[in-house]
This record gives C-alpha cells, structure tokens and sequence, in this order.
C-alpha cells in the first residue's frame, strides 16, 4: 500500500477536539502537516477589523501551542489558496489532504475547484461536517427540498431528524500514533504565526484585547459557561441585566464563529447537565440559540445572495436611502443619542456587543430612524464583529430592518427609552463615552434636555463636546413605520390571498409594547406571529 502523508487545511475549525476530518487524515498516515493559508491581501482590506486579526492569530497561536505538546506544528502559509496549495501539495509529496466542511456558498465552490484540482493531481480529500450540529444539506431534503424559513418550521423539521452527531474526542498523541511532521530548523521564520506588525498593522494605541482567541480559551469558558447555567439550573432565558452589556467571561459567539468550540460539544455538554440537574431527558428548547445560528446557516447555504437585497428571494425589497454621511455618523458613534453612540463605540473598540444592543443599533440604522440599508450595517458588523458570520449576520440585519423573517414594523426602538431600560443608571455609557461621565443620571440618555448649567458643570457641553442629535427620533420613526406600511401594503398586492398581515398601527399598540417588552425580559427574540417570504419582483 502506498504510503499516506496528510494535510489538514484549518480555516474555521481551528480545534483539536470533535475535528473528524483531521482524526480520519491522521489514521494510517505516514506524515501530516496541519496548515493554514494567510492571504496577506486581506490584511490590508479594510473589511476586517483590527480586532478580528488580533483574535485569529490568538487562535493560530493556541493552535500552535497545542500541536507543539504534540510534537509537531502549525504551518502558516502566506498566499492564495489556489496559486499555494498546489505548489506545497506537490513539494510533500502529499496524498490525503482534509478540511472542514464549508457551510457557505463561496466557500463550497472555493472547495470544489481546491477537490477537481486534487482529482487532477490524485490526492484524495476528506471533509466532513463539523461546523454545525447537522449536516444543513439533510434538513433541507427533510423539508422537501427547501430551507426552512421559519423556526417553527425548523424545529418541526429538527424534531422528526436523528439527534446531531456525537462530537469527536481531541487529538491525542495515541490518535496520532506513527505520523510525525516533518519540522525544520526554520520553522518559526517559514511558518511562524505572524503578529499583527508584520501583517503591517499600526498596533499604536490599540487596546489590549477583552476577548482572548483560542481553543484552549473557549474550553474553559464553556466550563464556565455551564457552570454558571448549573448554578442557575432553571434553564430558563437568561435575564438582561446592565452587567450582560459588558463583555462576559462566558460568552461563547467569537469562538463558535472561529470554530476554537464545536457547536456539537457545547450541544451535548448541556445536554448531559440538564439530565444531571432534572433527571430527565432535554427539551430542544434547551438549546435554542445555538438553533438558531444553525437555521439561519440553513437558510443562507444555498443562497448566494444571502447577503444582499438584490436577487435575494427572501428579501423585501425596500427602497432605502443613500447617505454616507448619516451612515459615517452611525458606524462611527456619532449620532448624539449616548446609548447608541456608546454600543458602536464598544462594538469597535471591544469587538462584541450584546444582542440587545445589537438591536437597537440595527433599528436605529434601517427602519427606525436613518432609512438605510441593511446591507450597509451588515458590512461594519462584518468588520467589526469577532462574530460576525456570513449566515447569521446577514439573517439577522434582515430581520430587524423587517426585510425578512419578521414583520412587525410598526414597533420601533426608541434610542432613549430602550437605553434606559437596558442601562438605568448609565453606567455603560459612561464606560464607553467617558465624555458623558459626569452628567447626571437623569439626563445622560438624552443630554440634549440638560440645563446650561449642568452641562457646564460637567464640563461637556452638547453641540461642541458630544453632538446634538442627529434626528428627532418620535417624528422620523413616525414617518419611516408609514413609508414601511406602505411598502408592505404594495407587496400585499402580489401575495396569495388568505395570509393575512396587520398593518393597523393604532390596534397593535398594545402587541407592540409586549413585543419589546418580551424581548428585551426574555433577552430572546419570539418567533414571529407569521413570517413573510417574497419581495416586490416575486408573484
Ligand atoms: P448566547 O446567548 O450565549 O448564545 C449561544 C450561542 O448561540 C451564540 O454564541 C451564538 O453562536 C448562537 N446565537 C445566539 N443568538 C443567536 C441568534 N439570534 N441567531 C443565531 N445564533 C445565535 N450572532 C453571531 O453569532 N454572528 C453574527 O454575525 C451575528 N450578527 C447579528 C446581527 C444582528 C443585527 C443581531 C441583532 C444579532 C446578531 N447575532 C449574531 C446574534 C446574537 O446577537 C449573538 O449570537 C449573541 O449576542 C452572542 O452572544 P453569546 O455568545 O453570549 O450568545
Ligand atoms: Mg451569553
């Protein structure tokens, strides 16, 4: 038998524990090389934030460090995919080479070509799914060929399917057994995890970093995570708090998105809780928001135009406005309401904001205030965002502009209420715009109401300190539900009679004011009453 000599190509992934295509490339193998491929071009777009390059390298270094206990390395490569791989594949003498499998449409076709040209060179590929609990190909079938665009009607399809695959145990050096990587002397000069000033990043003033990347990091805090839900052991939505607006020692987004933590592991770790602590067997309910990551990777996978209006059948068609300089305000922290502007500041400065807060931010930008798309608040989330995922995030800016998935645009956060009711005592806005730090409580959501005076003694003088607000929120948000109103009731022309959709403002009043109270108790948003699916250009 010929002999195997194994590449693993990480690219999210980046764990040794439940990684079935590296442990099926290492079986039998002669060598393997576990590697992954920089392509400098991106450190120099500015599509991804400082932050984010800081928390990938964590990873490949922790990574590194890892695979080191084992007596090999990671290999960094600098190049493009397709120019470098060939190359190096052929320099090894390569004859298996791995990789997750890719849920994204962009990603699948960059897969594709990397497998025909593997064919051509007769390498065999292994890729098997790990990134989300199910193979999303499967739901789809289970729901007859087409992605659920409800989760009830997801978790209807979940419910009737095996339960997700068991996560695989770490490498080990028992799993590894015979392979070696072949390391040289100038491993560290060839190979080496580079830092951020190498990549030509200016690292002058850059914060230290609140969310540390790396598997061993998100080991410990779904440790935590779990302990904290033990200690809780309701299971019941977790409670908002002014103190969950902070970056949390559990939270678990950054390192689900990177893959350093196996959605599968953090499924069957509460699974195996929940049987301890109740003695019985786990609601699907118990795992919720991971649900919903995989239903909206389920919605997006075959979609490639996921991620815009254009040609994207999910999505309403909305005729947003075009202004760059009310977006610049937004994205930059601008905008004069201090709850706004201090979610925008800890979104780029931290690199995480809470799902709230991601709301009321994503409302402000679309339907609620400034009219603009949904696309243009995706791209700064892209940016910014150690989480930001293709899938969800795209969902997500879709949901609350009330272009998909949900519909109840006569309900708009209020940028001063919502504030309050999330941070009463404005602590948050004082961490993050330490210019509003000593105005009082009583004025620090809308600061544009306080006297002269008080804004003189708290040396912050509104208008030439901290902007006035850009817009008066109660008369453009009026305007924005009726010009939304008006765009479903277009759309209403188009759809199939008997689906009906309220559009009555004045008697919704009162599911409205539940609407926003629910979420913001529930930290959780409800399913929606009915979803609407279709645009403008659809019969
Ligand atoms: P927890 O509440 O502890 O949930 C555990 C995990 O479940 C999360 O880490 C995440 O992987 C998943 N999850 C939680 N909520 C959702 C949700 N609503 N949809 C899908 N998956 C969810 N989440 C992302 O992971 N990536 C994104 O790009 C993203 N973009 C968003 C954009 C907007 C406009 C909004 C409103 C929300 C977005 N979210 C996104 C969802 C959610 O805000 C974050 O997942 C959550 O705040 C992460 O914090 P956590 O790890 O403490 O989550
Ligand atoms: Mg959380």
């Amino acid at each position: 038998m010929a002999e195997k000599h194994t590449v693993h190509w990480f690219r999210k992934g980046l764990r040794l524990h439940d990684n079935p295509s590296l442990r099926h490339g290492l079986k039998g193998a002669k060598t393997f090389r576990c590697i992954f491929i920089l392509d400098p071009w991106f450190a120099n777009a500015s599509n991804v934030g400082i932050n984010k390059w800081r928390f990938l390298l964590q990873c490949l270094e922790d990574l590194d460090r890892s695979l080191m206990k084992l007596n090999s390395r990671l290999f960094v490569i600098k190049g493009q995919p397709a120019d470098i791989l060939p190359k190096l594949l052929k320099e090894w003498g390569t004859t298996c080479l791995t990789f997750e499998e890719d849920p994204e449409p962009f990603g699948r076709v960059r897969d594709q070509n990397i497998m025909a040209m593997c064919k051509g060179m007769n390498i065999t590929v292994i890729s098997h799914v790990a990134h989300t609990l199910y193979k999303l190909e499967r739901i789809i079938e289970k729901n007859g060929g087409k992605a659920p665009l409800t989760y009830h009607q997801f978790q209807s399809v979940i419910a009737r399917m095996e339960d997700p695959p068991i996560p695989d145990s770490p490498v080990t050096s028992a799993i590894i057994g015979e392979a070696v990587s072949p390391i040289s002397d100038d491993h560290d000069d060839k190979y080496g995890v580079p830092t951020l000033e190498e990549l030509g990043f200016d690292v002058e003033g850059l914060l230290p970093g609140v969310w540390p990347g790396g598997e061993s990091e998100a080991l410990s805090r779904l440790e935590r995570h779990l302990e904290r839900k033990a200690w809780v052991a309701s299971f019941g939505k977790p409670k908002m708090t002014p103190q969950s607006l902070l970056p949390s020692q559990t939270g678990l987004s950054p390192y689900l998105r990177f893959g350093c933590l196996s959605t599968r592991l953090f499924y069957y770790q509460l699974n195996d809780l929940y049987r301890k602590i109740k003695k019985a067997i786990p609601p699907l309910s118990l795992h919720g928001q991971v649900l919903w990551r995989e239903f909206f990777y389920c919605a997006a996978t075959k979609n490639p135009n996921f991620d815009r209006m254009i040609g994207n059948p999910i999505c309403v068609q909305v005729p947003w406005d075009k202004n760059p300089e009310a977006l610049a305000k937004w994205a930059n922290g601008q905008t004069g309401f201090p709850w706004i502007d201090a979610i925008m500041t800890q979104l780029r400065e931290e690199g995480w904001i809470h799902h709230l807060a991601r709301h009321a931010v994503a409302c402000f930008l679309t339907r609620g205030n400034l009219w603009i798309s949904w696309e243009e608040g995706m791209k700064v989330f892209e940016e910014l965002l150690l989480d930001a995922d293709w899938s969800v995030n795209a969902g997500m800016w879709m949901w609350l502009s009330c272009s998909s998935f949900f519909q109840q645009f006569f309900h708009c956060y209020c940028p001063v209420r919502f504030g309050r009711k999330a941070d009463p005592n404005g602590d948050y806005i004082r961490k993050y715009l330490p210019i509003l730090k000593n105005f009082p409580t009583k004025y620090i959501h809308e600061p544009w109401n306080c006297p002269a005076t008080v804004q003189k003694a708290s040396k912050c003088i509104i208008g030439t300190d901290y902007p006035l607000p850009m817009l008066n929120h109660s008369l453009v948000s009026k305007h924005n539900i009726e010009r939304m109103k008006q765009v479903y009731l277009q759309l209403m022309k188009f759809r199939q009679p008997g689906i009906s959709l309220s559009l009555n403002s004045e008697s919704s009043t009162e599911r409205t004011k539940k609407t926003e109270e629910s979420i913001y108790e529930e930290n959780i948003f409800a399913p929606p009453a009915s979803t609407f699916r279709g645009s403008l250009n659809k019969k």
